[in-house]
């Protein structure tokens, strides 16, 4: 039997349904499990807790399956836990059948599947897969999904770093079926993209920003916009298409810029309206102040600033510089839509990060609406980690 036992008084946050068992909690490894081996995990009084993944090299030694039966985690437990999500994406109005949209279907911990994100792209599938439990099962995962959608083709786009944290190697390459080198068209929101599946970042976009993204094209008439991390231009997009005099779109990305700007052609919108900067956003936000420059609504959307405890500091400095500087460029009555995507920073700590950036700016500004995941990326209540993006939108007097 492979299992391993928590320290006394150290299975609390299991039976909240917590899905990870931190190194510090484990008092015993038995039956000398290796990389992603499933385990029961008990507690100290030799409760059973559920079936977890168990991790050696990690800082998070076991990630949990279930917290109910003690069984075999197999084909036929992974089969459950997919038609559940498909099932669920379909009731909040995510058809998986559909060839042309694009969404979440597995957002890791918060849909029974930890460490493995699994994007649709149209006919095809985007997995990146973090975690050394889920990694085990990668081939049963493509074939299951292959079989239940009827996709075209499956890329597996583990090639993020944090895998080196569980001594996983790093990965990019066809999984299943046949996935082209051309990007693949999306219509999102009635704008359409071109999602480059092999060299896009993380499963190739940003599928979280959809619903803020559509805010912005709401408020953005007539207004002088500039988007900060614009990466492909989702928000300016929005913004020109409802009806912006101006934007600017701003990325360090010289590839992702031009896309960007293929984009607007492709959407038919007035290339004349829109001016794309290859640029560091700290420098450029500087060069903005130093000329005078005024906006009338800013995005900032930047990339996770905050990877570890140990950057929060840091990190956290990064979001009040930028936000400081955002807000000082504001016109009278300007708007700042500010994203942070670090699972660390919460809500309240980012609030508060804006509200002495405001009070550095000298600028009265009021909170008017607030921006999460949306339903594709449903987070557990008993994992508040899976919250990581959170935005507001304030307006300066
Ligand atoms: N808002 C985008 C997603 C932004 S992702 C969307 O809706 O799709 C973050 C982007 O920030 C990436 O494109 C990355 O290239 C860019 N980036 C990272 N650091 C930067 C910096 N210092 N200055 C400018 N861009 C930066």
């Amino acid at each position: 039997m492979k299992a391993i036992t928590l320290k006394a008084g150290r299975e609390k946050s299991a039976t909240r349904r917590h899905p990870w068992v931190f190194s510090g909690a484990i008092d015993k490894v038995l039956g000398d499990p290796s990389l992603g081996d499933s385990v029961e995990i008990y507690s100290y009084a030799g409760d059973f807790l559920g079936m977890g993944a168990y991790s050696p090299s990690s800082q998070i030694r076991a990630r949990f399956w279930n917290f109910e039966e003690k069984r075999i985690i197999d084909k036929e437990f992974l089969s459950k836990v997919l038609d559940q999500a498909i099932a669920s994406r379909h009731s909040r109005g995510f058809d998986v059948s559909d060839k042309q949209n694009a969404f979440r279907l597995v957002n890791a911990e918060n849909d029974g599947i930890p460490g493995c994100i699994i994007d649709k792209y149209g006919p095809y599938f985007s997995i990146e897969i973090l975690s050394a439990g889920a990694e085990v099962f990668r081939e049963i995962i493509f074939k299951l999904l292959a079989e239940k959608t009827g996709c075209t083709g499956i890329i597996e786009r583990s090639d993020s770093e944090v895998r080196t944290k569980e001594g996983l190697p790093l990965r990019k390459e066809v999984a299943y079926g046949n996935v082209p080198t051309d990007p693949v068209p999306m219509n999102e929101n009635g704008i359409f993209f071109d999602i480059d599946l092999w060299n896009g970042h993380k499963t190739g976009y940003y599928l979280d920003q959809r619903d803020a993204r559509k805010r912005i094209g709401e408020i953005a008439k007539g207004k002088t916009v500039l988007n900060c991390f614009c990466y492909t231009g989702g928000f300016g997009l929005y913004a020109l298409k409802g009806g912006a005099k101006h934007v600017y779109q701003v990325d360090v990305s010289k590839d992702a810029l031009k896309i960007a700007r293929d984009l607007v052609l492709k959407n038919k919108l007035p290339t004349s309206e829109i001016t794309h900067t290859q640029a560091d956003v700290f420098t450029y936000l500087r060069q903005c102040r130093d000329k005078g420059l005024q906006f009338d609504l800013i995005v900032l959307d930047p990339p996770k600033f905050i990877e570890s405890k140990d950057s929060l500091n840091k990190g956290a400095r990064g979001y009040k510089d930028i936000n400081l500087l955002a807000i000082k460029l504001l016109s009278p009555g300007g708007r700042l839509a500010t994203f942070s995507c670090s699972g660390l920073m919460e809500m309240s700590l980012f609030q508060k990060i804006i509200a002495d950036a405001a009070e550095d700016a000298k600028r009265s500004a009021q909170i008017i609406e607030r921006f999460g995941q949306p339903a594709d990326h449903p987070v557990k209540t008993s994992f508040p980690e899976g919250q990581y993006l959170k935005g507001l939108l304030i307006e300066v007097e």
